[in-house]
């Protein structure tokens, strides 16, 4: 049984969602929870039927432009070089 808390969380962040694309970051200092809430509440959201289709822009670092897989999280650190400087994936419902 899912909380109904959490239920409206999501309600609230799908509705964002279907206006314009949002990072994990974004939404987090929007609705006032946790990044890591909000990355739980972001694969739910992508699994249920309900709120449509989640599109995914993924992770890129930004000292080398390596480009992460189109995943529900935010990535710490590149692959690649290593560096940290990361821009987050940001998703939209469509
Ligand atoms: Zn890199």
């Amino acid at each position: 049984m899912e909380s109904s808390l959490a239920e409206t969380r999501r309600g609230k962040i799908a509705r964002m969602l279907k206006v314009t694309d949002m990072s994990p970051s974004e939404i987090s200092s929007a609705i006032g929870e946790k990044v890591s809430y909000v990355v739980d509440d972001l694969v739910h959201i992508s699994r249920s039927r309900k709120y449509g289709f989640m599109m995914v822009l993924p992770a890129r670092c930004l000292k080398c432009g390596y480009v992460f897989k189109p995943e529900i999280k935010v990535p710490k650190r590149c692959p690649r070089c290593k560096s940290t400087w990361i821009s987050e994936p940001r998703f939209k419902l469509v």
